[in-house]
């Protein structure tokens, strides 16, 4: 019998001090972000749907809507493209794992490219354990892909590719499987011919600015 199920995973964003209308007072509160997850034998797999972010009362563990702390339109939007940051970078090493374990050049493209996704550099412990907790769960970037791109803009969608396409081309050639997940991605990321070929020209560009 194979165990199918679904849990939460939350996870802390921000913290700062609001005023708690339940406590009546200043608190401390902590920005969560949450994200269902389909779990095979109690272990989460693949994301099933779109990041929640809520606050919560470090008083009185009360949930409040992040519009409480007067986040406003730019505020979320910064949210998303934090979350997407996250969701494209890791996209980019579940491609380059797609091969087998990471080489030396492997790891130091996605290092190098990592501040263009993630609000600072990914070390290479936090790289190793994305990569570890990829082995261990099965996660592949095609599902990976899949189930998180439905909250990307098309722009982020080309921006994401961009990563893909430097990830699977990091230890060498674009070999047919590298080529045809590439095609797959390109489906699942709804792109036109056209908007593919955009993204993996300007993905090119990456590497010069790299070499500059
Ligand atoms: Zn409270």
């Amino acid at each position: 019998m194979i165990l199918i199920g679904t849990m939460n995973i939350t996870r802390t964003r921000d913290r700062g001090d609001f005023h708690c209308p339940t406590c009546g007072g200043i608190r401390e509160y902590l920005l969560k972000s949450r994200r269902p997850f389909l779990t095979l034998y109690f272990i989460p797999t693949v994301p099933i749907g779109g990041v929640e972010f809520f606050v919560r009362c470090s008083g009185c563990k009360s949930h409040w809507d992040p519009a409480i702390l007067g986040v406003d339109g730019q505020a979320q939007k910064e949210l998303q493209e934090l979350a997407f940051g996250g969701e494209a970078f890791r996209s980019a090493v579940l491609v380059a794992l797609a091969s087998g374990p990471l080489d030396d050049n492997a790891v130091e493209t996605l290092i190098r490219i990592s501040p263009r996704l993630l609000p600072e550099p990914v070390s290479r412990e936090e790289l190793g354990g994305l990569c570890s907790s990829a082995e261990q769960n099965r996660i592949t970037a095609a599902n990976y892909v899949r189930s998180v791109c439905p909250g990307w803009s098309v722009d982020q969608r080309q921006y994401a590719l961009q990563a893909m396409f430097v990830a699977a081309t990091a230890s060498g050639e674009l070999d047919q499987a590298k080529l045809s997940l590439l095609t797959s991605l390109q489906r699942s990321l709804e792109l036109t011919d056209e908007e593919f070929q955009t993204a993996i020209e300007s993905a090119i560009e990456w590497d010069v600015d790299a070499a500059s």
